[in-house]
């Protein structure tokens, strides 16, 4: 029964001089988000998005499940309503959809129960229109209670179980009767490409999905240890590394084996310090594939506290490893937090498949929890072929697009 959906944003509608620009980012990614799962027009009309069957027929309801969880992944969106768009606006046939739908909707949950609570909701941006919100919604709600027997709706104006929306705008009206939650944020690519860390664990994931919600597209970079690792520890992250692209047009993964690195830090500095110079390697060799390729800071999954190479010295020492912007916008995360995160976008089952880590090869028996800067130099200065490892290392990257 429904011919549109209505889209809803919020934060966008703030954004003053750049709202033009926001806007078409939303609508192209709806529009890529949406390209194989119906024929769709998606446009902008004052302050809203409208997704259209490019036919200008209903949507069929397998399409409607299929649109469903698709919108659900466009940042930028507050909600969204399938809809019954009418045009021009007319009462008398905003009060046929109205009658028309509401058999298909209210009956169902009638069904067995004395009394359902129930409202209208009229919106009026079209102020020539003959009626006033007030009107529209005492109108609609006297000829829906009539289908019904009497008593068994009653009005509730602030908790509904059942809400019938109307929009009356200039060129068209529409209807709806449920609302979906959509991730909010920016749309993605409203902000510069940043590169993510990408490990197996639960937090990076939560990051990279993070910084997508603020509108930055994200490449990926993770680190192995093979032969020291499997290949399955690999594998995990293309998985996760596709689970995030389907929330943007996809960005690249690199693969780096960080081993042959790893051998030389174990055989020339001291064990307690191994955590925080791998980690520092990694922000070396993440900083300029970065820079080669147009991504303007990283992103990682740490968090204040959160294991030894995360307390605030140490974080500091990674920090300072590299000269561009890093990104952690798990910081001030509970581990709950973030798990909470990764189960409502897919990626906490992914994550708990235990395969041996990057960060765990040779690593310490009881690592050091505050390394200050000078410390990791002067142990990084007696590796004295440590540039040209990153630099070989750079160069076997393994790229999947
Ligand atoms: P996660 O759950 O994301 O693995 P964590 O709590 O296990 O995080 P660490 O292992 O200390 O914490 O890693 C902190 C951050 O460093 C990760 O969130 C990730 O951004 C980056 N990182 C760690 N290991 C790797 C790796 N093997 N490849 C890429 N990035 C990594
Ligand atoms: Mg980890």
């Amino acid at each position: 029964m429904y011919n549109s959906i209505i889209c809803r944003y919020h934060e966008i509608a703030t954004k003053g001089n750049n709202r033009n620009m926001f806007e078409r980012r939303l609508v192209e990614n709806i529009q890529y988000l949406l390209r194989d799962v119906a024929p769709c027009r998606v446009r902008r009309v004052r302050g809203r998005v409208w997704v259209e069957h490019r036919d200008g027929i209903e949507f069929t309801s397998a399409e409607l499940d299929a649109i469903r969880p698709q919108l659900a992944k466009a940042f930028g969106l507050e909600s969204f309503s399938p809809a019954v768009r009418i045009a021009p606006p007319d009462q008398e046939e905003i009060r046929k959809a109205a009658v028309r739908t509401a058999a298909d909707v209210i009956a169902p949950k009638l069904n067995g129960r004395d009394q359902l609570t129930f409202r209208v909701r009229a919106r009026r941006s079209n102020k020539k229109y003959p009626l006033r919100s007030t009107e529209i919604e005492i109108d609609l709600v006297t000829r829906i209670a009539a289908l019904f027997p009497p008593g068994s709706l009653k009005i509730d104006l602030d908790h509904a179980e059942i809400t019938l929306g109307c929009e009356v705008r200039d060129e068209f009206a529409a209807l709806f009767w449920e609302r979906f939650d959509a991730p909010g944020g920016l749309p993605v690519g409203s902000n510069p490409r940043v590169l993510t860390l990408l490990s197996g664990g639960i937090d990076s994931p939560v990051a990279a999905y993070l910084a997508m919600k603020r509108g930055c597209p994200t490449d990926f970079i993770t680190f192995h240890s093979a032969p020291y690792t499997p290949p399955e520890t690999v594998d995990k992250v293309r998985g996760i590394a596709k689970l995030l692209n389907s929330f943007q047009q996809p960005g690249k993964l690199y693969c780096c084996n960080l081993a042959p690195l790893q051998k030389l830090i174990r055989d020339n500095c001291q064990e307690r310090f191994r955590t925080v110079l791998y980690r520092r390697a990694m922000m070396r060799i993440a900083e300029q594939v970065a820079r080669k390729n147009n991504c303007r800071a990283l992103v990682t999954g740490e968090a204040v506290g959160q294991v030894a190479s995360q307390t605030l010295v140490n974080l500091d020492t990674i920090n300072h490893a590299v000269d561009i912007l890093i990104l952690r916008p798990l910081v001030g995360a509970d581990k709950h937090d973030a798990i909470a995160i990764a189960e409502k976008i897919g990626s906490y089952p992914l994550s708990c498949v235990q395969v041996p880590d990057s960060c765990t090869v040779f690593a310490p028996s009881s690592p050091s929890t505050a390394t200050p800067r000078a410390l990791a130099e002067a142990e990084e200065c007696r590796i004295p072929e440590y540039p040209a490892q990153i630099e070989k290392i750079i160069e076997d990257i393994v790229t999947y697009a």
